[in-house]
């Protein structure tokens, strides 16, 4: 009997397989195709001759902790205790998953708001407790009289991703002000607040939970230097959360990677001596912006993108067949890869929705767009 019976490989993996396979440009799975920073590349070089290369302590590499204090310090003005508050993760992957692991017991109900990124709910399930999907409105805000609703005795968790993945939406000061009232209702919930696009914010900066006071003692934060870094294949980031619930995310970690890869955590602590996280939202929307002004005369209809580095389009003026259907014939007919928007939610909603990922250079995202203003 399988433990997870309807879990299937990741729409990331089908789409970017299928696309190798038809050769088609790939703006489905989230990665960049651009080259990494040089100043980063020339200190992975250098260190690949330092003795950097045994187990790190369990929870990070010292150094690299008391960087990412400095960096939620200089971020969110927050001030945290590296030895106590903070965990190196293999990708914000783990950094999820072990949190759940670690706190959510049988029985348990787990807030995940539609469309969800996919990571939430297999864990959720793997404690055999019960992943409760609750819709955003049509617009991606957060529905709080359903989510108050949902919320009961047994709920011991919400997860939220700000900015979201795949709307691109992000939080107000509201959404903080109507959580804030629930949590005050449910002292034991807690959040885990899911910010991998955290510098990837382009007209507004996003309301980080680093900086609600109401959170700090009940948020597991999770952030990626894949996504900031360009380095998504590195699976490195890390997760802040109050020491009493790091001390159990800790038992979980300390058994399911133990450390997670010394030479990338020593070469992060270097880098980010140098390297400004607060110009990555200018980067991402100027690449946004030129995605959108290439698809301007195209059939496709683009939806508000605030952060994150996915645009939301819809073709429903192209085509009536369902999104997935959709994507496949746009590799194999039109050769470019993107995910359909239905595989984010539990009742696969068809919307005639589709996410292109525009971290890709120019010339990537033009011959992209050629083709898709063709169709
Ligand atoms: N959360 C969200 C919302 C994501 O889009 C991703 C994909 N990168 C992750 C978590 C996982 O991040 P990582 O690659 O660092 O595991
Ligand atoms: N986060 C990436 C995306 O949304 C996918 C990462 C993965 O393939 N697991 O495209």
């Amino acid at each position: 009997m399988s433990k997870l019976p309807n879990v299937t490989t990741s729409i990331f993996t089908v789409m970017s397989k299928m696309a190798a396979e038809y050769n088609a440009i790939n703006l489905s799975q989230g990665f960049p195709n651009f080259p990494l920073d040089e100043r980063l590349t020339d200190i992975i070089a250098r260190l690949a001759k330092e003795n950097v290369h045994q187990y790190t302590p369990m929870a990070g590499f010292p150094p690299l902790m008391r960087q990412i204090a400095k960096l939620v310090q200089s971020s969110y003005n927050r001030t945290i205790v590296p030895e106590t508050e903070i965990l190196v993760t293999a990708g914000a992957t783990q950094g999820i998953f072990t949190s759940i692991l670690a706190l959510v017991k049988t029985g348990d109900e787990v807030i995940i708001l539609d469309p969800s990124y996919d990571s939430y709910e297999s864990p959720v399930l793997l404690c055999n407790a019960k992943p409760i999907r609750v819709a955003l409105n049509d617009d991606y805000t957060p529905n709080w009289e359903t989510i108050k609703k949902a919320c009961s005795s047994k709920t011991k968790m919400i997860i939220i991703n700000n900015p979201h993945n795949p709307t691109g939406k992000i939080l107000n000061e509201d959404d903080f002000l109507q959580l804030e009232k629930l949590l005050l209702k449910h002292p034991d919930i807690i959040v885990l607040s899911d910010e991998v696009y955290e510098y990837i914010t382009f007209e507004e900066k996003h309301i980080s939970a680093h900086t609600k006071d109401f959170l700090l003692n009940r948020c597991i934060m999770v952030s990626s230097f894949g996504k900031s870094f360009h380095i998504t294949g590195w699976k490195i980031g890390y997760i802040v959360a109050p020491e009493h619930l790091m001390k159990e995310i800790k038992k979980v970690h300390q058994f399911l990677v133990f450390s997670v890869n010394s030479i990338s955590q020593a070469a992060i602590s270097e880098y980010l001596n140098v390297v400004d996280v607060n110009l990555l939202g200018k980067f991402y929307q100027e690449k946004r912006d030129y995605f959108q002004k290439l698809l301007q005369n195209s059939r496709f209809e683009l939806k508000p993108c605030e952060g994150t580095y996915f645009q939301v389009a819809s073709y429903a003026n192209i085509s009536k067949d369902d999104d997935i259907t959709f994507c496949k014939k746009l590799i194999t007919d039109h050769g470019v890869a993107a995910i359909p928007i239905s595989t984010f939610y539990s009742d696969h909603k068809d919307q005639k929705l589709i996410r292109f990922c525009f971290a890709k250079d120019d010339f990537t995202l033009e011959s992209a767009a050629k083709k898709l203003c063709d169709i």
